[in-house]
């Protein structure tokens, strides 16, 4: 399923690589998030839910918003393992209809579920929160269950202030709900992405606490394993840290990419379409996408 074949010229083309429904952690239905692309006349956007393609791909099937000529790319975002280190590779156009990546993603899904009960478990067992927990977050068949809507479910039941709250006191790294898995590998995440027809990127390489010099590790593992592109623009990345990217990837040559992260209109501070652009368009992955192969 491809919806690209009309090339587009990349200089003037709007555009959001990264972007979340409610498929996983995001609280906008694909259809909703399109709309809003929409309004925000984008021309194409990537929606790359966390370990899942359900919401792309029935958006894709719907097909409504190609009335409004906006385009759809189907992507992910695996959660997957490097040096024992958690990381996100996005996967853009990737076929929703691939056996293998369904497969993969049916692991993630288990694995998903058998980590939310254990940190629930911990949880309740702290007295944090009231048993019963996991049941009252009613999570959808086939959503895609991150922390987030464990932190959200805490804010509802008073548990604590704020989402940031519920990460910075029980969900995030080195908490009671810090909870390890043995994730796939990066090596594997790609693999997927691949074998689904897609382009593999590294998410946000600067939100890892990793040095300069581990992500120029990063980056050579991650070609070598077949990944093609890094994103250099995204929602948060500190002042000069774009062109530090930039050069990485020219230096590597990488492929850049970028996109909002857009998770929800309740954080106002992210918004579909909103980042601050890529000047290398010679560099840009939507060439690997938009142009057509030769046979
Ligand atoms: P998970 O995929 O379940 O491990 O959850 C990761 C998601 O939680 C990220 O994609 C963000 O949407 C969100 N997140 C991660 N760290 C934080 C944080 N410190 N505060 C708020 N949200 C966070
Ligand atoms: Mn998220
Ligand atoms: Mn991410
Ligand atoms: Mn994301």
């Amino acid at each position: 399923m491809n919806n690209l074949e009309t090339p587009l010229e990349l200089e003037s083309i709007r555009y959001d690589l990264h972007m979340h429904t409610c498929a996983s952690d995001g609280t906008l239905e694909a259809e909703v998030l399109a709309d809003r692309a929409v309004e925000r006349r984008l021309d194409l956007i990537a929606i790359t839910d966390h370990d899942t393609v359900t919401g792309v791909k029935r958006l894709m099937q719907n097909g409504a918003y190609k009335t409004h000529g906006l385009r759809v790319i189907a992507g992910v975002e695996l959660t997957a393992l490097w040096r024992n280190r958690i990381v996100h590779i996005v996967g853009l156009n990737v076929d929703v209809d691939s056996v293998s990546l369904a497969t993969y993603l049916d692991k993630l899904a288990l694995l998903r579920r058998q980590r939310a009960e254990k940190i629930v478990a911990k949880l309740e067992k702290s007295k944090i929160v009231k048993l019963g927990f996991l049941k009252r977050l009613n999570i959808a068949d086939g959503q895609s269950i991150g922390r987030p809507h464990i932190a959200r479910k805490m804010v509802e039941d008073g548990a604590v202030q704020s989402e940031q709250a519920a990460f910075n006191k029980f969900l995030g790294t080195g908490k009671i709900g810090d909870v390890k898995m043995v994730w796939p590998s990066m090596a594997e995440a790609i693999d997927a992405i691949r074998s689904a027809g897609g382009v593999a990127v590294i998410a946000h390489p600067t939100k890892y606490n990793f040095t300069f010099t581990k992500i120029r590790e990063l980056s050579d593992d991650f070609i070598k394993a077949g990944g093609q592109a890094i994103e250099v623009s995204y929602t948060g990345i500190k002042s000069g840290h774009q062109s530090d990217l930039e050069r990485l990837a020219r230096l590597k040559g990488l492929y850049v990419s970028a996109g909002s992260d857009f998770h929800s209109p309740r954080f106002g501070w992210t918004e579909v379409g909103k980042f601050s652009p890529v000047k290398d368009i010679k560099q840009h992955v939507l060439n690997l996408i938009l142009t057509p192969s030769a046979c």
